[in-house]
């Protein structure tokens, strides 16, 4: 089997790998840099606790305008103050929200014309331009936005994406110290869109032996370590197994591609508002419901390493059949809905969710089963009842 891959140049991965940036810093001979991050993470010490390596003799300019979930206009507003204010490096610090941003000015600021015209649904434009250099220090363990050449952005309607490689960081410093403060609930939906990450990757028509190793390997972390996360927040060895686990799904999604349960979530956190972890988590038992005849084998691994106390005594199709339960479960034990009723959306809702999933062709096209109008007004109805 042939298969392209393609890793960040360099990472730092584990607790207190933070110190490492000002080394990082200093060999790339800059001086004035811009960080962005969110208010919220500013408040909270966060931001600070992640600098503090790098000597006030810096230039160093805090841009707080990111919003979770960000939408196009403040991607084209960071973009322009990036270009006007003539920076030479681009630190993100946050959640999967403000790293996107972050990659995005860095690599936008040097390119022409505005991030409208990058987007893969509809953009005419090509980056040609490599940008700024940049370094991403995600503060939640979920998105795997540091190792992916992905930028996420809120449009009317739905959530599109600019892609290119440039976009990927030039370093990554993945530390759980930055993630200790992350409440529950965000600790619970983050936690789900990593799993979403490995599952669907592990499950891809683009996976391939390299993704599939890191895929189950970054399962079985959350398996080990999520629900101590979500319980106790302060539990060192479940963070840094989770900020591991997001890391490595992060490499496996990003190589092998995600699937049905994201075409389908992107219409819910655009649409709902729904944060992105939390709209992956309510579809995801739905989703693997809907495809597992075309992926039965995997989906009994991920059985297993969910449940590592299991005996293998079943069938591959019940081992499936095992898995859909247990991502159920785990929505019940992390507090997290599991129907979209219970997020307020109405039976007359999911035509709409359906004519927006449809177009998400980039993802729908690495799921194992194809998914076509009905099966995915189907799964919505399916995950509208909550069965
Ligand atoms: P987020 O960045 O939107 O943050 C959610 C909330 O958590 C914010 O209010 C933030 O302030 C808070 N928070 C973050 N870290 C914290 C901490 N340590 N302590 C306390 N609070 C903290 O959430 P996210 O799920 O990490 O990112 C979601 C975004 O990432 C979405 O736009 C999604 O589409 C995108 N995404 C990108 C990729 C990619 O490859 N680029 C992959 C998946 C998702």
């Amino acid at each position: 089997m042939q298969s392209k891959l393609i890793f960040p140049q360099l990472s730092y991965v584990g607790l207190g790998v933070i110190e490492n940036l000002y080394n990082e810093v200093e060999k790339l001979g800059v001086n004035k840099i811009i960080v962005v991050t969110e208010k919220n993470l500013v408040d909270l010490g966060i931001c600070s606790q992640a600098l503090k390596s790098i000597p006030s003799t810096y230039d160093i300019e805090i841009y707080t305008e990111v919003v979770p979930e960000p939408p196009l206009q403040t991607a084209e507003k960071l973009v322009k103050y990036i270009k006007d204010q003539k920076f030479d490096l681009v630190i993100g610090i946050g959640g999967g929200s403000a790293l996107d941003l972050a990659k995005l000015g860095a690599v936008l600021a040097a390119n022409e014309g505005q991030v409208k015209e990058y987007l893969n649904l509809t953009g005419t434009k090509q980056i040609k331009q490599k940008g700024l250099p940049k370094i991403m220090i995600p503060t939640t363990s979920g998105t795997g936005s540091e190792v992916t050449d992905i930028a996420v952005l809120s449009l009317e309607g739905t959530k599109d994406v600019v892609t290119h490689p440039y976009l990927i960081s030039d370093v990554a410093i993945v530390d759980p110290v930055l993630t200790m403060s992350a409440p529950p609930k965000i600790t619970a939906a983050t936690g789900i869109d990593a799993l979403t990450h490995a599952v669907e990757a592990y499950i891809s028509v683009n996976s391939n032996d390299v993704t599939d190793g890191i895929a189950v390997k970054a399962i079985e972390l959350i398996g080990m370590s999520l629900e101590t996360a979500f319980s106790d927040g302060s539990n060192e060895k479940a963070r840094e197994q989770m900020s591991t686990a997001s890391y490595m799904a992060g490499l496996a999604f990003y190589n092998a591609g995600v699937g049905g349960v994201h075409a389908l979530a992107y219409p819910l956190g655009n649409r709902f508002k729904l944060p992105h972890g939390e709209s992956n988590a309510v579809l995801l038992p739905y989703v693997i419901n809907y495809i597992q005849k075309g992926c039965l084998e995997k989906l009994a691994d991920v059985f297993l390493k969910l449940n590592r106390e299991v005996q293998v005594k079943s069938s591959p199709e019940e081992l499936a059949k095992g898995c859909v339960q247990t991502l159920f479960k785990l929505n019940q034990k992390l507090q997290l809905p599991t129907s979209l009723k219970e997020y307020g959306i109405e039976e007359q809702h999911l035509e709409m969710l359906t004519e927006d999933a449809i177009k998400q062709t980039r993802l729908l096209a690495r799921s194992p089963v194809p998914l076509h109008r009905e099966d995915i007004y189907k799964i919505y109805s399916a995950a509208y009842e909550g069965k």
